[in-house]
């Protein structure tokens, strides 16, 4: 019987995508792979080191699996992601029932490190680069739905700042040929998905090494050029994400007013709304040059959903800090913020910093900022209704046997009651109703409910 291999992913759409890669991969060389621990031989967590909590799930997991697992059953298990990457060899220690660690660019060897491991190797560990003509082929069997894609344009991150492990864990920004990502749009298209995500820790610094497939696509830059060059292929909906606000071109709006099918969202983390930290964060943006970004992207001919990052409690952030901060979400009126309390990543700059902020100030501010997006979210949500949004039928919603749930260009969760044959079809939804988090809608052409 073929071993069988179960991954369980934490963290970004980067580890999502990276999982994909690494199911197809393994198929290929004879592997199963099935969607529980307890049927498996292999069981590997794909993980996240962004935040000091993502990391300690993962052991706690491990432990966990472990635990519940036959004593006189051989099982493997494997610890790959930014978390290997980033602690290495550390982990056997921390961890004596780890077999394996898997660093962010050893995808492709996968297999073969399994196999080591399988034939009585102690302790595999792979931290190496990738291969120079690595495979970033996905299986469709693989891919986290039949409808919606991910597609990596770029990975790794330049920008050092101070609070992120991001440069560490996945070292330098590489990016991938634009000729490569048009034709994965391409063959996606042909076998029916409606929608694919650019993915990257920042798309908008997209520089590929050569103008193969940018060839005939004007633009301000290579990110702007290659949004052209994906919409010439007609997929129905693009979107991308995460955007840094330093690198974001006026031309990106440009081409997304010029073209129907990159959708009206745009993701522009800003950490603070107070100078003095943007500083120390080393952000290489200020509160004015961020808004005078928004204003670009509020002004569209189009009306673009827009959505950000806050970080509160960084070190050294004063109640006047963050009064500034709550001053620029208020002033942004965002479609969706993400909020995270301040959390201290060894080997950052950082860290270095005097963590000023106490744990229970921190909380308090989380929920302060929370309120207020709160209640600018209801009013934006509540603006929807009387609209029809064109939102592609995902799947059933896990709520009720008689809903659909997708997301609408704009990136809003939106349910509404329809049939499964529906399911991948893109329908317009006229929205009646709005929840904290998303919104629900009837079928616009009853008709068509099938
Ligand atoms: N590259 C994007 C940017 O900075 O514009 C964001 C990528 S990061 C993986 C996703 C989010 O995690 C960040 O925008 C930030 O809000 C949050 N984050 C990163 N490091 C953090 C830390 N040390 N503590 C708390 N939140 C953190």
């Amino acid at each position: 019987m073929k071993p069988r291999v179960y991954i369980e992913t934490f963290g970004c759409q980067m580890n999502v995508a990276d999982t994909e890669r690494a199911a197809t991969g393994l198929r290929q060389n004879g592997y199963d792979l099935c969607d529980s621990e307890h049927d498996a031989d292999v069981v590997l967590f794909n993980t996240c080191s962004v935040r000091e909590k993502a990391e300690q799930k993962v052991f706690t997991r491990i432990g966990e699996v472990r635990a519940a697992s036959q004593k006189d059953r051989k099982l493997l298990v494997g610890v790959m992601g930014c978390v290997a990457q980033l602690e290495g060899g550390s982990i056997f220690r921390q961890s004596s029932t780890v077999d394996l660690v898997v660093g962010t660019r050893a995808t492709d060897r996968l297999s073969n490190l399994i196999e080591r491991a399988r034939t009585g190797e102690h302790r595999v560990l792979d931290l190496d680069e990738r291969a120079p003509d690595e495979s970033w082929e996905v299986s469709p069997v693989e891919r986290h739905s039949p409808h919606v894609a991910f597609i990596p344009i770029i990975e790794g991150c330049n920008k050092f700042c101070s609070f992120c492990i991001v440069p560490y864990s996945r070292g330098r920004e590489r990016s991938r040929s634009a000729f490569e990502i048009i034709e994965e749009v391409r063959r996606l298209q042909q076998l029916g998905y409606k929608e694919v995500h650019l993915i990257g820790q920042n798309v908008n610094s997209y520089r590929p090494r050569t103008e193969h497939g940018l060839e005939g696509f004007a633009g301000a830059t290579p990110f702007s050029r290659l949004l052209r060059a994906v919409a010439a292929t007609k997929m129905a909906r693009i979107k991308f994400t995460t955007s840094f606000p330093r690198d974001f071109h006026p031309d990106i709006v440009v081409a997304v007013e010029e073209n129907e099918n990159l959708c009206d969202w745009v993701h522009l983390p800003v950490q603070s709304g107070s100078d003095r930290i943007l500083k120390l964060m080393r952000r290489g943006h200020t509160r004015a040059n961020y808004l005078e970004r928004i204003e670009r992207i509020k002004s569209s001919t189009r009306r673009l959903s827009l959505t950000s990052d806050v970080i509160v409690g960084f070190p050294g952030e004063t109640e006047k800090d963050f009064r500034e901060t709550l001053s620029l979400v208020e002033e942004c009126s965002y479609d969706g913020l993400y909020i995270f309390k301040y959390s201290k990543r060894r080997a950052t700059p950082a860290a270095e910093f005097e963590d000023t902020v106490p744990e229970a100030e921190k909380t308090a501010r989380f929920l302060e900022l929370e309120t207020v997006q709160r209640k600018q979210q209801n009013q934006v949500y509540r603006d929807y209704i009387g609209r029809t949004l064109s939102v592609l039928a995902e799947r059933r919603s896990s709520r009720s046997e008689s809903d659909l749930t997708g997301h609408s260009t704009c990136h809003k969760v939106v349910n509404f009651a329809g049939k499964e044959s529906l399911e991948g079809e893109i329908i317009d939804v006229l929205i009646t109703a709005t929840k904290t988090n998303s919104l629900y809608g009837t079928l616009v052409n009853q008709s068509s409910v099938g």
